[in-house]
């Protein structure tokens, strides 16, 4: 570190000191101002030139001072957004800041990352990076790890990672080869954008008002002066006459205010853990009348624990709160034997295999590290007995094929003995999709009854419950990789599980709050209809229902509406299911389209176009991608909708106070 520097690429030197203030003075009003100056100093009304030429000046430093503290407030933001890394050291795998990355590091990266430094890639599993800030290119290159010509373009370069580049697919690990200045953007210095972005729609709608009052207040002040003259009054009181009207219509201190209270904004609202990327979004934010927010983890708590799980159409229930595995899975009342329902043991075990988290305790609190869907299904399989210890080394790990909220599924290949199984785990329609069988209750396999199974999914969503379904197969026993197509067959139904998500308490408040004053919530999710709809209802979200229930619109539904029709159905519809992310952007056009100032969350790789479209895209700072964040205006320091609804409120008070 201290050999190499901070890994940062230095931005474009930024206007100095002396420019700074005297563009202070580059403003049409003080163009007046200076003007009166020099003819009253003409006049030798020597008191009354001081006075004004000392207004323009104490303006001047007073706008200066404001904008100064505004850039470093604005600074420490870009700082507080640096980019995390994940680093293998020591053979640990943990997060870092990426400035402290040294060549030598190794860097693991997966979809939505953006590649922290130049890394020579040698492992990579799909690996597809959009290299369009580097190379122009927009179509996402291709990885792999095979050796290229030395002289081969950056763009050909499929070897190497590159610093600020983003990954759209895939997952990789590549060492780090050049960090900073030292790094291929570094050389060309195609600076990153700084985030410094004093103009904001009010203060560019103010520098159009200055204008037309210099031209209101010089023909005054010129008619005024022809009056005093035809009078009879000697041309040098006239001019006096003139100049004092001028001086006195002139707010020459109005353009910093402005930026006083937008910096004040930023400030306030980071306190209230949303950190404003661009200052034009504390203004936009008073203003927004729509806030679409994604549901898990924003209005709910994401501490999800399995109560319910259905295997070989029968009912389990399963005892203990959080992510403690203590607790007992239950049929009838009676705590299970195992042994006797094979295919709750298949549900269990999919569960704690196909995933990439883990449950930990700390001080006595179990707490997820990872996704909290997966660690609700490792602490189930762990009351029943099925513990990662035993089951992992029975099961070693060949391949899988990652969780992505399009697909709405994750598969895993393992080695079982002397046969390969594959076990897939994800929403019930991408789940009963593959399957053709299924496990009934002797754990014998039998022709799937997709439509039981969809039914007993609904009773479960319609609870509330977030529901998982599980399959599994055995395989050829040489298989070592896995792709979609295998998981896309085939596959034998084993159950599903259903747990609970929580809403935050302080999200009901908030969204209570903003429907008072007249702000609609809108809940946008990747999950089932009922589920969303069944969270929605208990947050007090007001919207269409039918039969008396909150009405939940799915993606499939949307998608068969006209522009025109889905601008009616957002403005009334207030849960949206299923939802892929051109659908959010879709939505949020609708929105616009019928004059609403909306405010859209997300986290995800693709959410970055709905972030832009939206007039406040807003970013989760713990769960959100590089990507989302990009692309954001806003970022939450604690993913809360509550946070959302505090910064509007201080957006409003900016402007209203
Ligand atoms: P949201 O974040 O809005 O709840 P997601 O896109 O995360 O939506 O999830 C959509 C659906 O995908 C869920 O309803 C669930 O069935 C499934 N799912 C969620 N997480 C996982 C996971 N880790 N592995 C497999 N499937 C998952
Ligand atoms: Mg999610």
């Amino acid at each position: 570190m201290q050999q190499y520097g901070e890994n940062r690429i230095t931005t474009k030197k930024s206007q100095s000191s002396i420019v700074r203030f005297l563009l202070q003075f580059h403003q049409p009003l003080i163009y007046i101002l200076l003007g009166a100056t020099a003819l009253t100093l003409l006049l030798e009304e020597y008191t009354d030139a001081a006075v004004i030429f000392a207004v323009v000046l104490i303006n001047s430093i007073i706008g200066y001072v404001q904008e100064i503290k505004a850039l470093k407030a604005i600074d420490a933001l870009s700082k507080s957004m640096s980019t995390r890394a994940t680093v293998i050291r020591d053979g640990r795998q943990s997060e870092i800041n990426s400035l402290g990355l040294v060549p030598g590091d190794i860097v693991v990266v997966q979809p939505g990352d953006k590649i922290p430094a130049d890394l020579r890639l040698f492992a990579v599993k799909n690996l597809q990076v959009d290299e369009s800030a580097l190379t122009g290119e927009s179509v996402a290159t291709e990885k792999n790890p095979e050796t290229t010509n030395g002289d081969a373009l950056l763009g050909d370069r499929h070897n190497m990672g590159f610093a600020t580049t983003v990954v759209t697919y895939g997952t990789g690990k590549g060492l780090v080869v050049a960090t900073g200045d030292r790094t291929e953007v570094g050389k060309i210095n195609q600076s990153i954008a700084s985030a410094e972005e004093l103009d904001t729609p009010l203060t560019l709608k103010i520098k159009k008002f200055s204008h037309t009052l210099l031209w209101i207040i010089l023909s005054l002040s010129l008619l005024i002066l022809a009056l005093a003259y035809l009078r009879g009054e000697s041309l040098a009181d006239a001019f006096m006459v003139a100049v004092a009207l001028m001086v006195g219509a002139i707010p020459e201190g109005l353009p910093a205010a402005v930026t006083i209270m937008l910096a004040i904004g930023v400030a306030q609202m980071a306190k209230r853990r949303a950190i404003i990327r661009k200052l034009v979004a504390v203004e936009t934010l008073g203003s927004a009348n729509v806030i679409c927010s994604d549901k898990t983890g924003t209005l709910t708590e994401n501490q999800m624990t399995v109560q319910k799980i259905l295997a070989g159409g029968e009912a389990f229930e399963l005892t203990g709160i959080g992510y403690n595995p203590e607790g007992n899975v239950l049929f009838n009342g009676q705590t299970v034997d195992l042994s006797e329902k094979p295919a709750l043991q298949q549900v269990l075990t999919a569960g704690l295999l196909c995933s990439n988290s883990r449950i930990v305790e700390e001080g006595g609190r179990w707490t997820a590290e990872g996704d909290p869907t997966e660690a609700a299904l490792i602490s189930a399989a762990e009351k029943a007995g099925i513990t990662r210890q035993q089951t992992e080394p029975q099961y070693p790990r060949l391949d899988e094929v990652p969780f992505q909220s399009e697909n709405q599924y994750m598969g895993s290949l393992h080695r079982h003995e002397d046969q390969t199984v594959v076990f897939l785990k994800g929403s019930v329609e991408s789940v009963i999709r593959c399957a053709d069988r299924a496990l009934d209750k002797t754990g014998q396999i039998v022709p799937i009854d997709s439509a039981a199974v969809q039914r007993a999914a609904e009773q479960l969503a319609a609870e509330g419950l977030r529901v998982l379904a599980f399959a599994f197969k055995t395989s050829d026993p040489d298989q070592r990789q896995l792709d979609q197509q295998d998981l896309s067959e085939g596959m034998v139904f084993t159950g599903l599980q259903g747990m609970i998500d929580p809403p935050r308490k302080e999200a009901v408040d908030a969204v209570a709050l903003c429907q008072q004053a007249g702000i609609q919530v809108k809940m946008i999710t990747g999950d089932h209809a009922l589920t969303a709809a069944n969270i929605a209802e208990q947050l007090g979200i007001r919207g269409q229902t039918e039969n008396e229930r909150l009405l939940a619109l799915t993606g499939l539904e949307l998608q068969g509406f006209s522009d025109e029709q889905l601008q009616e159905v957002a403005g009334a519809v207030a849960v949206f299911a299923r939802v892929s992310p051109d659908q959010k952007l879709r939505l949020v056009k609708a929105l616009q389209a019928s004059g609403k100032v909306v405010a859209m969350t997300g986290d995800g790789v693709n959410d970055g176009p709905a972030l832009k479209q939206a007039n406040i895209g807003i970013a989760m700072g713990i769960t959100g991608t590089e990507v989302a964040k990009d692309a954001s205006d806003m970022l939450l320091t604690d993913d809360n909708f509550a946070s959302i609804e505090a910064a509007v409120e201080e957006g409003r008070g900016s402007w209203t106070t």
